[in-house]
């Protein structure tokens, strides 16, 4: 079966060819960042994004037919995000996804974006297995879940205001870096010095799964109305100081769920799971605990069309037991906010 993937929930159209013969292969994939052109606003403009995707689709779609030596009417089914996300720019997606089913006489299936996320680290060479504990951190989620299998997510914990991505984001701008922040963070934080800047690791001993990172904001914002003047060298401590606070708070949790769910396997999934000081501190204790970590391939933990197509042909093969696919009838509906727990 040739699932076609189309990811268009927020600055990114992605797309994808999952073909699910001899245990299931990304045969190709393609994507077009808007970042270059929301960089100047500091931020996603939605109504730019939805018209830049409209422009995108089509140019991708071929790409990936041309990379894969695949036609059209091998498709058999097409996968796209209905949620969440932007209104408009899921619009785009799902519009072109239906009207694509809709011609061809193929099912689309409606996928949830961060069941994506959740999924993407299948498409590595050494997969999970079911069942494992998720950590999904990305902008706009940070959620601990048990993944018994597709479909069957079980929020453990989530955060109360800010997720991490957010987080990143934030406290970038607040440092003067440009959008999207959590990357340019990460790379200054390489040359901070550690300990110079504490800050405080918001809700590590809760008891519970949770998170907070709002207030971890505001200490940072703190400390940089505290200096007269700030030089580079304080910059880059102060990005270490946060850095290094929010990897310790979602290193513990995310271990933390792990043993009390009884599990060996944790997945990171979402854009900040790309962050190199997360995966080497997480790597460093899981192994302690003799907990296996796996990580998307780094092209995949921001959005992507690949997470979407795998998303779609994984819900088409379990069909039989939830009926997520139905015949295209022209009618759909996009959900720009959805909770993973209501799929
Ligand atoms: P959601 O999936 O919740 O709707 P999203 O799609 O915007 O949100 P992703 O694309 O998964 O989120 O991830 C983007 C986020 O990841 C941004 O907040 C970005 O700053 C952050 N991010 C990407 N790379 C890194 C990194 N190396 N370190 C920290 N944060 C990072
Ligand atoms: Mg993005
Ligand atoms: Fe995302």
């Amino acid at each position: 079966m040739l699932v076609l993937g189309i990811e268009s929930s927020c600055d990114e159209t992605g797309m994808a060819l999952y073909s699910t013969s001899a245990g299931g292969s990304l045969l190709a994939h393609a994507l077009h960042s808007q970042v270059a052109m929301h960089q100047d606003y500091g931020g996603v403009v939605p109504e730019l994004a939805s018209r830049d995707h409209i422009r995108r689709v089509v140019p991708l779609l071929r790409k990936v037919l041309a990379d894969s030596g695949r036609s059209l009417p091998e498709i058999d089914a097409v996968a796209y995000t209905q949620g969440p996300g932007l209104a408009g720019a899921l619009l785009v997606g799902a519009a072109f996804a239906e009207a694509l089913a809709t011609a061809l006489e193929r099912p689309s299936v409606p996928v949830h974006h961060l069941e994506g996320h959740l999924l993407s680290p299948l498409l590595s060479r050494t997969p999970p297995r079911f069942p494992f504990v998720a950590l999904l951190v990305s902008g706009g989620h940070s959620q601990l879940m048990r993944v018994t299998g597709v479909g069957e997510y079980e929020l453990l914990g989530e955060t109360l205001d800010d997720a991490a991505g957010e987080a990143f984001d934030k406290t970038a701008k607040l440092l003067g870096l440009g959008y999207p922040g959590g990357p340019a963070l990460a790379e200054l934080a390489e040359r901070g010095r550690p300990e110079v800047v504490k800050l405080p690791r918001p809700m590590l001993k809760s008891g519970d799964l949770d998170f907070s990172f709002s207030g971890l904001k505001t200490a940072v914002l703190t400390k940089v109305r505290e200096l007269p003047t700030i030089d580079e060298q304080q910059r880059a401590d102060i990005a270490r100081g946060f850095q290094d606070a929010i990897v310790e708070v979602l290193v513990s949790k995310a271990l933390r769920a792990v043993a009390t769910s009884g599990l060996k396997q944790l997945v990171v999934a979402g854009g900040v799971g790309a962050n190199r000081e997360l995966r080497r501190q997480l790597d460093a204790r899981a192994g302690k605990a003799r907990i296996a970590v796996f990580y998307p391939e780094l092209e995949f933990c921001t959005d992507n069309g690949a997470m979407i197509a795998l998303a779609g042909a994984l819900r088409l093969q379990t069909a039989g037991d939830r009926g997520t696919a139905g015949k295209a009838t022209g009618a759909f509906q996009v959900r720009p906010r959805w909770p993973l727990h209501c799929i």
